[in-house]
């Protein structure tokens, strides 16, 4: 280990079945049973946003729809989810992992990467503040994290995957390759359903695999993304741990595609406004900022541009609500039958404070704002899971406008605007 004594020391948290787990805090009655967190069972589309452990053996997977999952358990217990709930509990977890570190950088609302290089003498090594950690949880809060100790924050990452539930996994420089190089090239950090399977054809089917593979040959097959994991699958990041609450305050996000053909009709601007509002909502709500406000840039096929913006009455980080203002926007602004080349829609007015929603503005229904939140939220997860492409609505998929939602992340491609 003298070699790599400047090495950090990071750990990655990862909290066990978190939405149910807060659930069942409030139903200790259903600890016993198969039970699952979803949408309003007497919705046709509702879905299961989370389940626990048993749920799980029983062939419960998340995003599908209720009555699938009762099909395969049909004893299933239900609960409606309570994100004020998921948030406060996030707050009280990271404020536990702040005893030992101001080294902590949340990843989603139930993992953070800590760096706890510097508070060892204080509390002992990686693996002893993870255990810690897991203990202190335990007691105060009465859930279970796992936690992977390790040089870097993927490595980190890989060792809270490697064992679940409530375990601590140490990767070390001399035993990642024993511990990692066998797996899937599916499981390595970075890597999504899509990848995964292009790397298959090229006859990558480990970590290891990947490992050895010809960097440039992945950087020709995925660009940027391909050195990206060649690095992951060898050990190598050197990403830092931000201090909690660090981060460049964002001012606006935006997507704009020129389109394959003109847009025309009204179905075409429809199709395309919500192609762009899920972009622009999906890196909202993965950047944690809800907008209050909506601009919309429209060119024309002369290249005359508009640019107009409407304030929202609550903040909003929903691909559905998004659209709906920027359609009006559209429809306020821009002479019917005038050929749309290009259209751009901005989420300005930026909040990171994501209580500051007023509910009860304007008699809103609450219950449907709700379920589309939680709708979205699943199909973040889903896309972090299987890619960009597993999940999309209907109306934008098998378009001729030249919309395609881009694997990596950067939204719809469409023609080159000169
Ligand atoms: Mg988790």
């Amino acid at each position: 280990m003298d070699t790599y004594k400047k090495d950090r020391v990071i750990l990655h948290c990862d909290m066990n079945g978190f939405f149910a787990s807060v659930e069942l805090l409030d139903h200790p009655e259903l600890r016993d049973k198969p039970m699952a967190v979803s949408g309003d069972p007497n919705n046709r589309h509702g879905i299961i946003l989370a389940k626990n452990q048993l749920a799980k053996e029983h062939g419960v997977v998340t995003a599908e729809t209720i009555w699938k999952a009762k099909e395969k358990c049909p004893q299933l217990q239900l609960v409606r989810p309570h994100m004020d709930k998921y948030k406060l509990y996030c707050g009280k977890i990271n404020r536990i992992y702040q005893r030992f570190t101001d080294m902590v950088e949340p990843f989603s609302i139930d993992e953070s990467w800590l760096d706890v290089t510097a508070s060892r003498s204080l509390f002992g090594s990686g693996k002893e503040i993870a255990d810690t950690i897991r203990r202190t949880v335990k007691e105060e809060l009465n859930l279970t994290l796992s936690a992977g100790v390790s040089f870097n924050k993927v490595m980190a990452k890989m060792g809270s995957e490697y064992k679940k539930p409530d375990a601590t996994t140490v990767i070390t420089r001399e035993n990642f390759k024993d511990m990692l190089w066998h797996l899937p090239a599916g499981q390595l950090f970075g890597v999504g359903r899509a990848t995964a399977e292009k790397l298959k054809k090229s006859g990558i089917k480990t970590i290891g695999d990947i490992a050895s593979a010809d960097k440039n040959y992945l950087v020709s097959l995925f660009g940027k993304q391909g050195k990206i994991i060649w690095e992951h699958a060898n050990g190598i990041d050197d990403s830092p741990v931000a201090l909690y609450n660090q981060r460049e305050p964002m001012k606006s996000v935006g997507n704009g595609v020129t389109f394959r053909r003109d847009l025309t009709t009204e179905s075409d601007i429809s199709t395309a406004v919500k192609a762009l509002s899920d972009t622009v909502a999906g890196r909202l709500r993965k950047y944690g900022y809800k907008a209050y406000g909506i601009k919309v840039d429209i060119k024309d096929s002369y290249f005359k541009t508009i640019s107009r913006q409407k304030q929202l009455f609550a903040p909003t980080w929903l691909s559905g609500e998004i659209a709906k203002a920027s359609i009006e926007i559209i429809h306020a602004s821009w002479k019917k039958n005038v050929p749309i080349r290009m259209l751009t829609i901005t989420a300005i007015n930026l909040t990171d404070d994501l209580n500051q929603e007023q509910l009860s503005l304007f008699g809103e229904n609450i219950e449907s704002k709700f379920l589309n939140e939680k709708v979205e939220l699943t199909m973040d997860e889903v896309r972090k899971k299987y890619g960009s492409h597993a999940i999309g609505f209907a109306s934008v998929i098998n378009n001729d406008l030249g919309i395609d939602i881009k694997s990596d992340g950067d939204g719809p491609a469409g023609r080159k605007d000169i």
